[in-house]
């Protein structure tokens, strides 16, 4: 995750110490340095899901599937985690709440030391529902909306799901439970974003994540759905336009981009022709530190029948079943190929990734994009929208390492 309020408006909030290493400066709660060096885990606690969106990442059907964990291997599977030092444990699905146990997944998890959040499509919150998991020690309600109603239910293969999905949101910050926007930016929501965020930050919403489409799941299948490179990099000025403007205004709206990490390249790219020099050198430092794209290092994901993904959009690898060995194990295995590849894969990179200025905060991208679209997996990032001259450091010096 690339938060553009810290890097540009300086917006402390709760995480960045585990994106930006920032636990000790930060006035705002923070996982600790020891827990950092361990991944978030995303769980895909149900395959199930009362929606059907076109980009789902996680495949979900309606109907249930054979192999989900029980409540008691569930909290097994949490025991591991929390006995690895996994800081966070992201429920997400299908949609997590159709699980009965879900509450009290989310209590068990919290009192085994890690924090719990969800990803959901709100639809099935209710005010109860939210203040039962808010009281079961939820930390944090991702909430996915992908346009104004036309498009938002289109998208999602039912009518009304849009408001439904704001009730949810409404019921969550009505009960204090700290709620996001998740919205995945294709071709066809794009013209929506801006209505999407004003219409929610009337209703209270301060946290705002931007998803890139990952070609993951039916991702895969609506490839043609995603935004040009130029049009993707519209999107983001727009999405930094806004954070600023509301900056300006006296708003503290938490901004967050996830899935594309030449947004950190562009995001230099943009301090620097928007305040000068000392601050694109200021947000280049920070996302050093950031380290770029995470898959199999700083994220990952275990599915409903258990097997483990180096993130949640590469489901078509499984590292591994933790119903057959621990996750620290099959997280820590040295010798699988693919997390080698992925944890050393600057020594792999090909083609404008190899030479680029921006390598170090941003790794050559979603490397997933790169497998799916050439069967490369160290092939330059398809959806990478930087500019020629910006990846040479043509035009302008480079910041960071070179220019040390
Ligand atoms: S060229 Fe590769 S390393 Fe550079 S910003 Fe684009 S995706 Fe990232």
């Amino acid at each position: 995750m690339i938060s553009i309020s810290k890097l540009l408006c300086d917006l402390d909030a709760e995480g960045d110490g585990l994106r930006y290493d920032a636990a000790d400066d930060s006035e705002k709660p923070q996982i600790t340095e020891e827990k950092q060096q361990r991944p978030v885990v995303v769980w895909n606690a149900t395959r199930r899901c009362n929606l059907y969106c076109s980009h789902c990442y996680a495949g979900a059907e309606t109907e249930a599937a054979t192999g989900e964990f029980t409540t008691a291997e569930a909290k097994s599977f949490l025991d591991q985690l929390a006995d690895f030092g996994a800081p966070v444990i992201l429920f997400s699905g299908g949609e997590p709440l159709v699980r009965d146990d879900l509450v009290e997944l989310v209590s068990y998890a919290a009192d085994r030391g890690l924090r719990p959040v969800l990803s959901s499509n709100g639809t099935l919150i209710t005010r109860e529902t939210a203040a039962a998991l808010r009281d079961a020690g939820l930390q944090y309600a991702g909430i996915s909306v992908d346009g104004l109603p036309e498009r938002n239910d289109r998208f999602r293969g039912e009518e009304g799901a849009f408001d439904a999905a704001v009730r949810g949101i409404e019921h969550c910050l009505e009960v204090g439970l700290k709620t996001g926007l998740r919205y995945t930016i294709t071709e066809a929501n794009a013209p929506d974003l801006e209505g999407v965020v004003d219409l929610l930050v009337e209703k209270g919403l301060d946290r705002f994540c931007f998803y890139h489409l990952d070609y993951g799941g039916r991702g895969a299948e609506i490839v043609d759905a995603d935004l040009s490179p130029q049009a993707k990099r519209e999107a983001i000025e727009q999405v930094a336009d806004l954070t600023l403007a509301y900056h300006d205004r006296g708003e503290e709206i938490e901004t967050l981009l996830v899935g594309n990490y030449a947004d950190a390249a562009f995001l230099v790219e943009y301090a620097r022709e928007t305040f000068g020099e000392a601050k694109a050198r200021a947000v280049y430092e920070h996302l050093e530190r950031n380290g770029g794209d995470p898959t199999g290092e700083r994220i990952a994901d275990v599915d409903y029948q258990g097997n483990v993904h180096p993130t949640q959009f590469w489901q078509g690898y499984s590292l591994g079943n933790v119903r057959d060995r621990p996750f620290g194990e099959i997280w820590d295995d040295e010798l699988n190929p693919l997390l080698e590849a992925l944890r050393n894969r600057e020594e792999h990179l090909r083609g404008k990734c190899a030479d680029c200025q921006y390598q170090s905060v941003c790794r050559g991208g979603s490397r997933l994009r790169a497998l799916a679209e050439t069967g490369d997996l160290f092939a330059p990032d398809p959806q990478c929208y930087l500019h020629e001259d910006e990846v040479r450091g043509e035009g302008g010096p480079v910041v960071g390492g070179a220019a040390d």
